[in-house]
């Protein structure tokens, strides 16, 4: 089993594409699962008020638990909402509760509303890096839009990751994700990169599925990984079982393609080069 390298920094991603259904929520599981499998420190962000990610990490977010939403909403530290994956000794995961699902208006009145998950985040990272405990990579899963939520989740990130459905319509959706990327780029966070785009749901036999994937490496020759995901029933079972397809079936073709592509990512620099 090959050891990812460990980077120099903490590494923050954001995964969107406020397109639902694309693979966000199980290439954020899956990416973060991988890298944690080879011993690199993971926190996973879910930041979507479906807890899907919660759910797949097999972590409670009933109601009731202390979640991101009290985090962005109430000031409770991010280190009191952190709850240890039973699967995986250095994957921690910050759950989402239905609550959030009203956080996007709540947000508006507060203050600094852009900037809440960053500045929650900023101090967790300096506190386990006291401790010697350093955070390799956080993961923050989006909900399927570019609201507020999204946009705190674009200014805690220094780096972007955009899963896209190899299916007819995918670059049609994105132009809308790039330019409030720029947005943000230009108003909120200078150094946000779109440093990774993976490719999901690849149908080896269809030619619809080669033909998007030409399309987007065309558009993007930098970011795109080499490893496409291919559309797998272990990977769609893993979540009923709160699991990851990484422990779930690790010899499964979905598991070892999102092993390749967290090996991709980790072995790239920061601006994907
Ligand atoms: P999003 O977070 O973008 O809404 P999900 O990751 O929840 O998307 O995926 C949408 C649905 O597609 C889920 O039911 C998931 O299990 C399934 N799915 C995702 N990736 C694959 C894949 N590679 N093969 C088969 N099913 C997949
Ligand atoms: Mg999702």
């Amino acid at each position: 089993q090959t050891t990812f390298p460990r980077p120099d920094d903490t590494r923050v991603f954001t995964i969107a594409n406020q397109k639902g259904g694309v693979g966000k929520t199980t290439t954020a599981v899956n990416i973060a699962a991988a890298l944690a499998n080879q011993g690199l420190n993971v926190l996973l962000i879910d930041i979507d008020p479906q807890g899907n990610a919660s759910t797949a990490l097999g972590i409670d977010h009933y109601s009731e638990v202390t979640s991101i939403y009290d985090v962005l909403i109430d000031d409770v530290s991010m280190r009191e909402a952190v709850a240890q994956c039973p699967d995986f000794d250095t994957l921690k995961c910050v759950p989402a509760t239905i609550d959030l699902a009203g956080a996007e208006i709540e947000l508006v009145s507060l203050v600094a509303r852009e900037q809440r998950l960053q500045r929650a985040l900023g101090i967790y990272l300096k506190e386990e890096e006291a401790s010697g405990e350093r955070v390799d990579y956080v993961i923050i899963d989006c909900p399927p839009s570019l609201g507020l939520l999204t946009v705190n989740a674009f200014v805690a990130a220094r780096e972007v990751l955009i899963p896209i459905q190899c299916e007819y319509y995918a670059l049609e959706g994105l132009s809308q994700l790039l330019k409030n990327i720029q947005l943000i780029q230009k108003h909120l966070n200078p150094e946000l990169s779109i440093s990774t785009i993976l490719l999901t749901m690849y149908d080896g036999r269809t030619n619809l599925s080669a033909q998007v994937a030409d399309d987007v490496r065309t558009h993007f020759p930098e970011q795109v990984l080499g490893t496409a995901i291919p559309r797998s029933v272990r990977i769609s079972e893993a979540p009923s079982y709160g699991q990851t397809v990484i422990s779930y079936d690790p010899h499964s073709s979905g598991a070892l393609s999102y092993r390749e592509a967290a090996e991709e990512i980790a072995n790239r620099g920061v601006s994907g080069g």
